[in-house]
């Protein structure tokens, strides 16, 4: 068990059935792209771990950058406008694999894609960690997956609880008894202004 700030999580996938996930995931990039000196884009933050597993069993040539969606307050009409920090290479001509650690609706996903998708890339593919397929809600396929988990928050390696928990080496749930914290103050990281993390 551990404490998070005011929540308690318990123990939900171990560290060994995460390498296990990161190796399948590992041999599928290495079959698809060992000759073709891809870019692999990590989201950060939470993607950081993962990334790094994942880069270091990868085989051929490869390039590694790291990007964060960002958002300003643009024109009345335009309001939230979305923008990808850390880019500061063409993407043109080039395999694109981008590194999440979780999709969860996939909103996140889609304004990343959004702004990628304008880049003249040969290919994009994202491979993702972990992946809630109950709250999905989007057409783009995500071709690489590590874990499918059901609806549950879950937090470390990489993934945080309000800032907590992402130097964890297994992953935690939720514990159900605070439920009842999550239908009165809504769940962790709500209205915090935080996203893509
Ligand atoms: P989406 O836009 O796909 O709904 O959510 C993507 C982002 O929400 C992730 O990059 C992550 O920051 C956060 N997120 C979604 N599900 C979880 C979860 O179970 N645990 C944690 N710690 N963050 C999550
Ligand atoms: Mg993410
Ligand atoms: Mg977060």
């Amino acid at each position: 068990m551990v404490k998070l700030h005011d929540l308690e999580f318990e123990p939900y996938i171990s560290e060994e059935e995460i390498n296990t996930a990161i190796d399948k995931v590992a041999q599928d990039l290495n079959r698809d792209y060992q000759n073709d000196n891809p870019i692999f884009l990590g989201v950060l933050n939470g993607a950081f771990m993962f990334a790094s597993e994942v880069i270091k069993r990868f085989k051929g040539d490869c390039e590694v950058s790291f990007v964060k969606l960002g958002s300003y307050l643009g024109t009345n009409t335009t309001g939230e406008v979305k923008t990808l920090l850390g880019l500061n290479q063409s993407l043109a001509g080039r395999r694109v694999i981008l590194l999440e650690d979780i999709v969860d609706t996939g909103n996140t996903l889609q304004e990343i894609n959004k702004i990628l998708l304008d880049e003249k890339v040969v290919d994009y593919e994202v491979a993702s960690l972990f992946y809630k397929p109950e709250a999905y809600k989007k057409e783009f396929n995500i071709k690489y997956r590590g874990i499918d988990i059901p609806n549950k928050f879950i937090v470390g390696y990489g993934l945080d609880y309000d800032g907590l928990g992402r130097n964890l080496t297994e992953v935690y749930k939720l514990k159900e008894s605070n439920m009842t914290n999550l239908v009165l103050f809504g769940p962790p990281g709500a209205g915090k202004g935080t996203q893509a993390e």
